[in-house]
């Protein structure tokens, strides 16, 4: 059975983007507890990869917690700027720091803002002033039971990683927070 479902797209321009971090403020400062109660890049599931000496910066979104990182290393050049494949990719994985919940070590993922419906887009596109991330949705057709599958994927990759115990008590913490 078939139904529809909203695609939701953030766009990236990293030609546009200044570096100033204004993304990973209010997207921590969201998932604080309780909301907008403090902010910390750390905690948040957008981060820009700078790198001073060739003039990059690249907003990267957390995607999928990855349980062994690549075992090889690609480059990418694009308009004459050399990019580390790592520069692109949204997984939380062993071999770095980036989308770990700083407490916990437990991967962070971008949630589209909770999908908060009194948003009309999401925190990191309005906060963002050039325009470097901008908002998209559009209507597609998708397997009825397909989120579901993706859930518990992710629930049993954390498990065997962490531990179901203390993904539990970082829940649990998290919840208890004031
Ligand atoms: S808010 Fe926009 S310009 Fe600023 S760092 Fe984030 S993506 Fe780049
Ligand atoms: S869409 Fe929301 S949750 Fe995702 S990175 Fe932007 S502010 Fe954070």
């Amino acid at each position: 059975m078939k139904k529809k479902k909203t695609i939701k797209t953030i766009k990236i321009d990293v030609d546009k983007c200044n570096g100033c971090r204004a993304c990973e403020v209010i997207c921590s400062a969201f998932h604080a507890v309780p909301r907008y109660s403090s902010n910390n890049s750390q905690r948040s599931r957008i981060r820009v990869i700078h790198d001073p000496i060739r003039d990059i910066y690249v907003p990267v979104y957390a995607g999928e917690y990855t349980p062994a990182e690549c075992a090889g290393r690609d480059k990418y050049t694009i308009d004459g700027k050399e990019y580390e494949e790592c520069a692109f990719c949204r997984a939380s994985c062993p071999s770095r720091d980036l989308f770990k919940e700083p407490d916990s070590g437990l991967p962070l993922k971008c949630d589209m803002c909770e999908s908060d419906p009194t948003l009309d887009e999401p925190m990191c596109v309005k906060w963002c002033i050039t325009d470097a991330l901008t908002y998209e949705e559009r209507e597609e057709e998708v397997d009825e039971d397909e989120p579901l599958e993706e859930l518990d994927v992710g629930l049993e990759a954390l498990a065997n990683k962490h531990g179901m115990q203390k993904i539990l008590d970082a829940v649990q913490r998290m919840s208890k927070k004031d």
